[in-house]
């Protein structure tokens, strides 16, 4: 029997209306003959409002009882979406990661997944069963305690157990039509990609673009998966997919300007960021570059520029990770003796842009850098052959992405 997993983000669970609509899709689908596993996220922005109560009670709550908080997002959405299937006349039961056997690591807050038994999700399924899973979570067999896997998470569980249950199609429902060529609600000419190779997904994801997690698209890219993402208000709609290795959709373009010419698959970016540079001795800047990366991590982020050279480290990070590695340094926790940290560039937007051969194409990123000054002051400059890296002022960002969209992304 074939078998999908699709997963509906918080919009699209945002309401008992737009739950309503899911179990219609979830049953219409059911209805082909297809077996179906459902992951979902927590309604609307309810993750954010369990956050703010928690700092409402604590400047610094428990990353485990965080954690224990956040899960129950997803478990209210699983069990009134499993109630609106049970209405429909259909067979289905709700699991939490926990329970659908989703081991990781014992990291609060950002989980690396490291095992999936499913067991329980095979039984459902064999018996005949929709299986609703709470996405973001999983559980530590170290710990035996509940984690979450990083904002956004519910990505990552429906792509992992499209891979580990081997299901034929895996679809992603959010409140976009697919992946734009810029975020729509920044640049409204920006359209609707028909197909892109994982490698763009993930240096998308990992330059800021929120619509999907980046730790996704890797898990996807290591299990050849082939992703759709959708939009769960037309869901009949043919959204974006995402796959192994083609480039289909700018080949007409490759044909029209040159063989060899660079691709620019999509602009995006993150917003206050800041640069920051630490002198260490040549010996001890290994161990501590190791040490901030870790830290970093611990707090569900990477840098987007990341160098060392001579002992001396630059990173460009959030404001917001930069103050809790400024704080580890200067106590001493990541070195042998207590750093000082210079923090610069602070409101700075990295803008990213997301292609392919850009080292071989220096007139094309010549003409990157032309379309971002005429918009705004260029801060900073990183070029990678699949990633430009542009700095500019937060409230330049938007101006800079227009222009880079309008200058570099052609319509095919
Ligand atoms: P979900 O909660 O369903 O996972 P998200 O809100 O995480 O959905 O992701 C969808 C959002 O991602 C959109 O509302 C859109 O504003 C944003 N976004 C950012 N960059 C892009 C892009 N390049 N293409 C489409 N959407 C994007
Ligand atoms: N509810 C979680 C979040 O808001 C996970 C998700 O939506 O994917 O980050
Ligand atoms: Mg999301």
């Amino acid at each position: 029997m074939e078998f999908v997993v699709q997963k509906y983000g918080g919009t699209s669970v945002g309401s008992i209306e737009r739950i309503k609509l899911v179990a219609d899709h979830v049953a219409a689908t059911r209805a082909q003959g297809v077996n179906v596993v459902v992951v979902v996220s927590a309604m609307g922005e309810q993750t954010d409002a369990l956050i703010a109560m928690a700092q409402a009670l604590s400047a610094d709550p428990s990353r485990r009882e965080l954690d224990m908080l956040l899960t129950s997002g997803e478990r209210v959405t699983m069990a009134l979406l499993s109630i609106a299937l049970s209405e429909r006349g259909l067979k289905c039961v709700s699991l939490t990661g926990s329970q659908s056997g989703i081991l990781t690591d014992e990291n609060h807050g950002n989980a690396r997944i490291q095992k999936i038994l499913g067991d329980r999700i095979r039984q459902g399924l064999s018996g005949g069963s929709i299986v609703i899973v709470a996405g973001f979570q999983g559980v530590s067999p170290k710990t035996k305690e509940v984690t979450t896997l990083g904002r956004g998470g519910s990505d990552l569980s429906a792509v992992a157990l499209a891979a580990v249950l081997g299901a034929g199609r895996c679809e992603l429902y959010k409140d976009v039509e697919g992946v734009f060529t810029a975020d729509p609600r920044l640049v409204p000419g920006a359209r609707k990609i028909a197909s892109l190779p994982w490698y763009a997904m993930s240096e998308l994801a990992w330059a800021g673009a929120g619509v999907l997690h980046a730790r996704a698209a890797h898990v996807a890219s290591r299990f050849g998966l082939t992703v759709e993402i959708r939009s769960s208000f037309k869901p009949h709609l043919r959204g974006t997919v995402v796959e192994p290795s083609t480039e289909s959709d700018v080949a007409m373009s490759i044909d029209k300007n040159g063989m060899e010419q660079a691709i620019v698959h999509a602009i995006t970016c993150k917003q206050h960021m800041c640069l920051l540079d630490v002198e260490a001795s040549q010996d001890a800047a290994g161990k501590m570059h190791a040490g901030i990366l870790e830290l970093l991590w611990h707090h569900g982020e990477a840098p987007v520029i990341n160098q060392q050279v001579s002992g001396r480290l630059r990173l460009m990070v959030s404001e917001k990770a930069a103050q809790v590695l400024k704080e580890a340094l200067a106590t001493g926790r990541l070195g042998e003796k207590p750093m000082s940290v210079n923090l610069t560039l602070a409101g700075t937007a990295a803008v990213g842009v997301i292609g392919n051969g850009f080292l071989q194409n220096p007139e094309q990123v010549a003409e990157a850098m032309a379309a971002a000054q005429k918009a705004g002051h260029v801060l900073l400059w990183d070029v990678r052959n699949q990633v430009l890296t542009i700095g500019v002022k937060d409230s330049e960002a938007a101006a800079v992405v227009k222009s880079l969209h309008d200058a570099l992304i052609t319509d095919h």
